[in-house]
């Protein structure tokens, strides 16, 4: 087969996903007087993280959302971060709160992620809405797999009835996937380092959510052709580079659609940050009733 997949341009699609944010947040300021604020927990000197948090307050400028970054010393007690988990809980400018991970280790991370309102939770991470999404009720959906979404909607197909085949099966990833997949009414595979023939499973599948982290696992040979790849994995290589968990190269002879990394999910995953939280936004204007004149579309 010589035919080559479709790349799917994640970093276009999230600028247009910016793009309407940033009138939707004007609009917001001008009708209703509310700038949508996120506030970032960063503890320690992470340096990914510390990448990511600009990231993510860049994307956020740039938008036009209010960037509030808390950064904490290495060595915070667990109850000053919930003391100030609580403060921005309590804080009415405040509308999405995220607390950067990985934690130092005196940090329970469940404690502090169950901690947070989950009106204000716009990682999606809290039990409240990891529970509604499981149940299919709205809520708020954790940015990755959202993003992902967004990655398969811009191909125009359909998942009713189609094999999805998850690997990975993280909390942050692969187990929400399944969620949103289901949703769809495909059907799911979720596999694990525990599954005894990934090969197998993954060249059955329409549709590939390869989320590892292992440079270059999932081999295109693997791929039923025609598929559908996204892949979620960012590695480091040994040439200082970034590479996904597919050999792309391979993957692209017969895919149907691919996404590349850099490139495919990232950006995705930072403008279903920004949506979240514009989303947070208008529904606490909505339940708080602020301004009259604000059009409760
Ligand atoms: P985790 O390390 O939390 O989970 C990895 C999962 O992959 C686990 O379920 C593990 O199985 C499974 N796994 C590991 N090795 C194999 C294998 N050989 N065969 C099958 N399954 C395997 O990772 P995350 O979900 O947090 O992230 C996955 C990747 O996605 C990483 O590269 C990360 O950097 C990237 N990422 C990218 C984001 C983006 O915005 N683009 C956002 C979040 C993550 P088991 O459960 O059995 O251990």
């Amino acid at each position: 087969m010589h035919n080559k997949a479709n790349i799917i341009n994640g970093k276009e699609i999230a600028l247009k996903v910016k793009a309407d944010l940033k009138a939707d947040v004007e609009a917001l300021k001008r009708e209703a007087g509310v700038i949508p604020c996120l506030a970032v927990v960063l503890v320690g000197e992470n340096p990914a993280s510390r990448v990511y948090v600009r990231n993510k307050a860049k994307a956020s400028e740039d938008t036009g959302i209010k960037f509030l970054l808390h950064a904490m010393p290495l060595d915070t007690k667990e109850e000053t971060l919930l003391g100030l988990i609580s403060t921005l809980n309590d804080a009415n400018d405040v509308h999405g709160i995220i607390v950067q991970l990985p934690l130092p280790q005196q940090i329970d991370s469940d404690s502090l992620l169950e901690a947070i309102d989950p009106k204000k939770d716009v990682d999606g991470f809290h039990p409240y809405n990891m529970g509604r999404l499981v149940t299919g009720s709205p809520c708020m959906q954790p940015c990755t797999p959202l993003g992902v979404m967004g990655l398969i909607d811009s191909t125009g197909v359909d998942l009713s009835g189609k094999e999805a085949v998850i690997a990975g099966r993280s909390n942050i990833v692969g187990k929400p996937m399944a969620m949103m997949l289901l949703k769809r009414n495909a059907t799911v595979t979720i596999c694990h380092s525990r599954t005894l023939d990934l090969p197998a499973c993954i060249s059955r599948a329409d549709l590939v959510v390869a989320a590892i982290g292992r440079e270059r696992f999932i081999k295109g040979e693997w791929i039923r052709p025609g598929a559908i790849v996204i892949d979620v994995g960012i590695n480091r290589t040994a040439e200082g580079g970034l590479a996904g968990d597919v050999d792309f190269e391979g993957a692209l002879k017969r895919a149907s659609f691919i996404t590349p990394v850099p490139g495919g999910v990232g950006p995705m995953t930072v403008a279903m940050l920004l949506k979240n939280t514009v989303a947070a936004a208008k529904a606490r204007i909505k339940a708080t009733g602020q301004r009259a004149s604000f059009k409760r579309a």
